[in-house]
């Protein structure tokens, strides 16, 4: 069997819940599971992040899947209603949808439930992706508040920097400071906000990459913030290359030797999920030895640099991120974020679940 495979310990991710939690204070915790739980499995999610108050997901059909997997916490559609026809799904798998449209009223009025639904109204506070504009709160609460399919309000939020210097305060004092009149239950946090920013916390927390053991800071390891990698992208050496001064390696000879080395070529490649933009330099661990990336990243295979691990050889186990090798590290090296190598994992990886 080609050597690659994901292992993913549902133990790392109940302990981050765990995390999640000490940030938390009195605010109940949605564990965000949208996008196959970052690339981790909604099912096995699901068991690992049993003890949360509750799921956030993007679909009906992730919410419908978590109904058949037994969930009985509330679940939340972040991306709130696609189509009138979804209400009735939602009234009958209570299901939460968030709404940020008008056009959400006008389908909650035409097509009434068949019980009335708890909502999450989201206000645009300054990313201006979705949401109601602020400015339009009164009407806008007092129209949600006149439909006769809406049961419960809870207001909504959602963050453009708390993962930068710029942090949350210019967003979270218009929120919090127009809405207050209402006095209904906010939710706005996401990890970062969890993390750094209490006065977030509100009646509902949604942490996502944190769960995962991602750092959404670039001035912050996962380790320094206490979590624990729940994904580990491993594989073996399958051929090793000896490499004389000026000799390249690899699709466009990016990398040239400046002296005799060995080189190991890893069985993982784009097609796995790693980043083709990963440069030479990006961190790997050969062997238990911390070592890098050499020359372009091709489909199916990289090389890696075998100077400091002399005894290495075909088999030798290769670790691309997770335990020992951060994945923000790696992200950070291929210019993206941890969220999106998370998610990218390809299907062709068989994955190993671990405790
Ligand atoms: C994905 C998402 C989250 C989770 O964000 P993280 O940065 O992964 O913690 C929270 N809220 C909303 C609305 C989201 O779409």
């Amino acid at each position: 069997m080609r050597p690659i495979q994901a292992r993913i310990s549902t133990g790392a991710m109940a302990h981050n819940l765990r995390v999640a939690r000490t940030h938390a204070g009195a605010a109940r915790v949605f564990a965000v599971v949208k996008a196959n739980a970052y690339g981790h499995g909604l099912s096995r999610a699901r068991r690992a992040l049993a003890a949360a108050d509750g799921f956030a997901v993007l679909t009906l059909e992730e919410a419908a899947n978590l109904r058949l997997m037994g969930v009985d916490q509330p679940i939340l559609l972040l991306e709130g209603l696609f189509g009138a026809d979804e209400i009735a799904t939602c009234a009958e798998l209570d299901l939460w949808p968030v709404l940020h449209h008008p056009l959400h009223l006008d389908w909650l009025r035409q097509h009434p439930p068949a019980r009335p639904l708890q909502v999450f109204v989201k206000f645009d506070s300054g990313m201006h992706r979705l949401g109601f504009p602020l400015a339009d709160h009164a009407s806008v609460v007092a129209a949600v508040r006149s439909v006769p399919g809406v049961a419960g309000v809870t207001l909504m939020t959602h963050f453009a920097q708390a993962d930068e210097p710029a942090g949350v305060d210019w967003q979270l004092q218009p929120f919090l400071g127009e809405l207050a009149a209402h006095g209904l239950p906010w939710t706005s946090a996401n990890s970062a906000a969890l993390l750094r920013y209490p006065a977030t916390q509100g009646a509902w927390v949604r942490p996502g990459l944190m769960l995962y053991g991602g750092s959404p800071f670039a001035d912050a390891t996962a380790a320094e913030l206490g979590l624990r990698p729940a994904m580990t992208l491993q594989s073996e050496l399958i051929s090793v290359q000896m490499l004389q001064a000026g000799e390249g390696v690899g699709y466009g000879q990016l990398f040239r030797a400046e002296r005799p080395m060995r080189v190991g070529v890893v069985a993982c490649g784009y097609a796995d999920g790693y980043p083709r933009h990963a440069p030479t330099g990006t961190p790997v661990r050969v062997d238990g030895v911390a070592s890098r990336t050499l020359g372009r990243v091709s489909m199916d295979m990289l090389c890696v640099d075998l100077s400091d691990c002399p005894a290495a050889g075909i088999g030798t186990p290769v670790v691309l991120w997770g335990e020992g090798v951060p994945v923000d590290a790696v992200a950070a090296s291929a210019g993206t974020t941890s969220y999106e190598l998370m998610c990218a994992l390809a299907a062709r990886v068989p994955v190993v679940e671990t405790g």
